[in-house]
C-alpha cells in the first residue's frame, strides 16, 4: 500500500556547500545547520557541462540531455542554424508536473528557469528567466499575473543585469538594491503560495546565489586576492544580509512544515572562481578548424582590441565610469545576437570547427565542412589530441579531461550535443566564444567573476527521511525519481535517474517499495518562439551574466 504524500522542492540556481557550510560555521544559516542535520544530505552532482539550461531540464526530467535536447540558452547549431533563444518547450520530454498532473496531483511552479510562455498546469505556472523583459501575461491560469501583482506590487519575472557596471561601487549598489529586492518579492510570493494554493507539488526556484556567484565571487569567498578590496567592504555584508534573509525562510519552513510534506532542497550546480578565459575559437582559428571572412576578421580583431583597451586599470582609472559605462555599451550593442557575431564573421565554407558559447563548453563539428565519416573521425581525434596538448599561460597542462558527445549522452536529441566536450581546470579556466583574440588566454583574476562548478546542493526532510544521513553520489537526474516515490507515485521507464534511497530510512522504504511504469508516450510540447525584439532584450540580459559575449 502506498501513502500519498505532498513535497515541497526548492530550486536554489548555483547554490554551493562551498559557501553555505562557511555561512553555517557562522552562524549565519541556523536553518540550512538544521535542515542538514534533521535531514539527509549530500553533494548533487550536475550535468556536463554544470550550466543552467540543461542542468534543470534534467533535474525537472530525471533524464540525460540527449533525452530533453536542452545543451544551451540557444537551440543548437546542428538543429537550426539560426540558434534561436530556448523556450519552456525546448525540453522535449514530460517533466515532474505533468507525471504528476497524469495522477491527478496538482503543481504549482515558480521561477523556474527554462520557462516561458506560462505552462497550462493542473495549478500555478509563474515563468523564471527566459520571460521576455516587460512581459505583461508570466503566469498560468489566466489572470494569476494580476493576482500575483496585486498581492506582489513589483513583482518581477527576472531583473535586468545588463544596465549596471557592477566594476563601479555605484553600479554594484543599485545591481545588489534590485537583487534585495526581488528576493524579498520572491520570499513573499513563496509564502503566498504556500498559504493560498492546494498544492500536491511545490516547486519555486531562487536564483540570487547564481547572480551574486557570477558576478561578485571573489567578494564571497577569502583567499582569492579580494579579501582588502575596496568594493569587499560593502558588497561582502549586504551578499550575508541576503543569505540570512533566506535563511530565516528557511526555518520558517521547517517551523510549519505539515506532517503530510516532505521537503527537499536542490541546486543545478555549484560555483567556484575564474583565473582564466580560453578563446577556444581564436584557438580554433591558429589550428586552421576555424576561419573568418575577412571583413568579420578586421570587425572582431577592432572589437576585442577595444575591450581589452577598456578593461585596463589605466584606462579605468583616466575615464569616469559613467563614461566607460556607455563605452563599454556601445561596443556591446554592435553585437547584439548570434547572427551577429559569430554566425556572420565566421566563413562557414571553410569553417570545420568552431566553439558556439559559455554554457555549452564544447566543440561543433560543421558537417556541412566536415561530411564523410572518416574526415569527421580524423577531425574530432585532432580536437582530442590538441587540447590534451594544450599548454596554459604557465606552461602547464591546462584541460584535465575530453569526450566524445555519445560518451556523455544518450537519447534522440544526441544529435544537437556539441561533438567534443572538455573541462579546463575545474572551470576556473573557462571556455569562451569571443572572435578576434590575439592570444588564446587571458588572465582574469582581477575580475571578481565566479563560474559553475559540478557539485550541487541535494538535502531533504520529512518523514520516512533519514535524519543526519550522508548521501552519496547523487546526481541531478535523480531528483525528479526521488521526489516522485517520496510522493508514493511510480518511477517512468525512460527515467536515467534512480530514487536515492540514502535519503530514505530503511523501514520506511521497505515499507514503501520503489514501483516503476511504462512510459506514456511523449507527443512534444508545441511550437512556440521569441519575438525579434524579446530576444534582443534576453539576450543582452543573458550577456550581463558573461553568458553570451
Ligand atoms: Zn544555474
Amino acid at each position: 500500500m502506498t501513502t500519498k504524500r505532498r513535497a515541497l522542492l526548492l530550486g536554489l540556481d548555483g547554490a554551493t556547500y562551498d559557501l553555505l557550510d562557511a555561512y553555517c560555521d557562522r552562524g549565519l544559516m541556523p536553518g540550512f545547520a538544521r535542515w542538514r542535520s534533521e535531514g539527509a544530505s549530500g553533494i548533487l552532482e550536475s550535468t556536463n557541462p554544470p550550466t543552467t539550461p540543461p542542468a534543470w531540464s534534467t533535474c525537472v526530467t530525471g533524464k540525460n540531455p540527449g533525452k530533453h535536447g536542452v545543451y544551451d540558452f540557444r537551440e543548437s547549431f546542428h538543429q537550426d542554424r539560426d540558434r534561436p533563444l530556448i523556450t519552456g518547450r525546448s525540453i522535449r520530454s514530460r517533466k515532474i508536473w505533468d507525471l504528476l498532473a497524469d495522477v491527478g496531483r496538482r503543481s504549482c511552479i515558480t521561477n523556474f528557469p527554462v520557462s516561458y510562455p506560462a505552462e497550462e498546469v493542473d495549478g500555478v505556472f509563474v515563468c523564471g528567466m527566459m520571460t521576455p523583459d516587460g512581459q505583461a501575461d508570466f503566469a498560468w491560469p489566466p489572470g494569476e499575473t494580476e493576482r500575483l501583482l496585486a498581492k506582489i506590487p513589483g513583482y518581477e519575472a527576472n531583473i535586468d543585469i545588463p544596465k549596471y557596471d557592477v566594476d563601479q561601487l555605484e553600479g554594484a549598489r543599485g545591481f545588489l538594491d534590485d537583487l534585495d529586492a526581488s528576493l524579498d518579492a520572491r520570499i513573499a510570493a513563496f509564502w503566498h503560495y504556500w498559504e493560498q494554493e492546494e498544492w500536491d507539488f511545490y516547486f519555486p526556484t531562487f536564483v540570487f546565489h547564481d547572480r551574486l556567484g557570477h558576478l561578485f565571487w571573489k567578494y564571497m569567498v577569502t583567499g582569492e586576492g579580494f579579501d582588502d578590496h575596496s568594493h569587499t567592504s560593502v558588497v561582502r555584508p549586504r551578499i550575508e544580509a541576503m543569505y540570512k534573509r533566506f535563511d530565516d525562510m528557511l526555518v520558517r519552513v521547517l517551523d510549519e512544515r505539515p506532517d503530510d510534506l516532505t521537503v527537499f532542497m536542490c541546486s543545478d550546480h555549484g560555483f567556484g572562481s575564474t583565473h582564466t578565459f580560453f578563446e577556444v575559437n581564436a584557438w580554433l582559428e591558429s589550428l586552421g578548424l576555424l576561419v573568418l571572412k575577412g571583413k568579420g576578421r578586421l570587425r572582431s580583431r577592432a572589437f576585442y582590441k577595444a575591450m581589452e583597451i577598456g578593461e585596463r586599470d589605466a584606462v579605468k582609472a583616466l575615464i569616469p565610469g559613467k563614461l566607460q559605462h556607455g563605452i563599454r555599451q556601445r561596443i556591446r550593442n554592435t553585437r547584439s545576437s548570434f547572427k551577429n557575431d559569430l554566425a556572420e564573421a565566421i566563413d562557414w565554407s571553410k569553417t570545420k570547427a568552431f566553439f558556439p558559447s559559455v554554457p555549452v563548453q564544447g566543440i561543433l563539428i560543421c558537417r556541412d565542412v566536415v561530411r564523410s565519416q572518416a574526415e569527421y573521425d580524423q577531425v574530432r581525434d585532432r580536437i582530442h589530441r590538441e587540447l590534451k596538448a594544450l599548454k596554459g599561460p604557465d606552461g602547464g597542462a591546462v584541460v584535465d579531461q575530453t569526450w566524445n558527445r555519445e560518451d556523455l549522452y544518450r537519447g534522440p536529441y544526441l544529435k544537437y550535443a556539441p561533438d567534443v566536450l572538455f573541462v579546463a581546470q575545474d572551470y576556473a579556466t573557462l571556455g569562451r566564444p569571443t572572435l578576434g583574440a590575439k592570444e588564446w588566454f587571458r588572465d582574469s583574476r582581477g575580475t571578481a567573476n565566479g563560474f559553475h562548478r559540478m557539485g550541487g546542493v541535494w538535502m531533504a526532510h520529512g518523514e520516512g527521511i533519514a535524519a543526519g544521513a550522508a548521501v552519496d553520489g547523487a546526481a541531478i537526474r535523480d531528483v525528479t525519481p526521488t521526489v516522485l516515490h517520496a510522493m508514493g507515485e511510480p518511477i517512468p521507464d525512460d527515467m536515467d535517474g534512480h530514487v536515492l534511497t540514502d535519503s530514505f530510512e530503511e523501514e520506511w522504504l521497505k515499507a514503501k517499495p520503489i514501483r516503476y511504469v511504462e512510459a506514456a508516450r511523449y507527443d512534444g510540447p508545441g511550437e512556440y518562439a521569441h519575438s525579434d525584439e524579446d530576444a534582443a532584450a534576453l539576450t543582452e540580459r543573458l550577456r550581463g551574466l558573461g553568458y553570451v559575449d
